[in-house]
């Protein structure tokens, strides 16, 4: 791992570009709102690119980071500190998690935004004890739970039913803070429709749970809806990264 190249000032500057662009995007959607662009959290899902791109970022003023594939996402996390040791720099889980990675996630994430089934919440409260315990993590792991909105279980999430029995195991563990909701967008149908209901779905877990203040919705093709819907964190990668490199298998 070296530090980036200097022909790398083309891609800082396309970085730099689309960054500016989403931001004015997010700003633009949410005064559109009547809603602070403050309130908005960007996220720049850089799964698929490399630690140098995040580095470009990072000296681009970007803090707020997420991955969404194990262990692509430690490897990079790691490379990541060691070359820009004092960034405050925090990175998210946002893809599906398989059980058996819990424990290396929990070991860099700042929060997981892709929790849908219980073997996930009681694995990641006893990894994220055990980092805590190594001393390789100070703060609780945040959880969001992911919603399912058609129910398919392909794109993963629990169906709203099932939200109160995940949140109560999540608010059991010491090691673990209830931090919100997560939605993928559907491809089928209106997405307004599905995030007129993801709205309402949180402000229902609201109620009860009034701590799990984020609402994780829209990326780079529906964060204007998903802003005017009360999404309090956006996901976007392709915007800014521009498309993912195509992996040979
Ligand atoms: C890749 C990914 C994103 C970013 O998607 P873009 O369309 O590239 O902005 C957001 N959320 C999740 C869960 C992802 O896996």
């Amino acid at each position: 791992m070296t530090e980036p190249e200097p022909g790398g000032e083309r891609r800082s500057a396309e970085l730099a570009a689309g960054l500016a662009e989403v931001r004015q995007r997010i700003a633009t959607a949410a005064t559109a709102a009547g809603r602070d662009p403050g309130d908005v959290e960007l996220r720049v899902i850089t799964k698929f690119f490399p630690a140098e791109d995040v580095v470009r970022l990072i000296d681009l003023g970007v803090a707020d980071f997420g991955e969404s594939r194990e262990p692509e996402a430690g490897r990079k996390v790691a490379a990541v500190r060691e070359l820009r040791p004092d960034s405050p720099a925090t990175f998210d889980m946002v893809g599906g998690l398989q059980r058996r990675k819990v424990k290396t996630v929990a070991r860099w994430a700042n929060r997981v935004h892709s929790v849908d089934r219980d073997v996930l919440v009681t694995g990641l409260a006893a990894a994220a004890s055990a980092a805590r315990n190594e001393g390789v993590r100070d703060d609780p792991l945040g959880i969001l739970l992911q919603l399912s909105l058609d129910g398919d279980p392909e794109r993963g999430g629990m169906v709203s039913d099932g939200l109160p029995a995940l949140a109560d195991e999540v608010l059991a563990a010491e090691s673990l803070r209830l931090a919100g909701l997560m939605v993928i967008t559907p491809l089928t149908g209106e997405p307004e429709r599905w995030l007129t209901e993801a709205a309402a779905a949180h402000q229902d877990f609201l109620q009860r749970y009034p701590d799990a203040r984020v609402l994780s919705a829209g990326m780079s093709g529906d964060l204007e809806a998903a802003i005017r819907h009360g999404s309090t964190c956006v996901r976007v990668g392709t915007a800014i990264m521009g498309d993912r490199p195509i992996l040979s298998p």
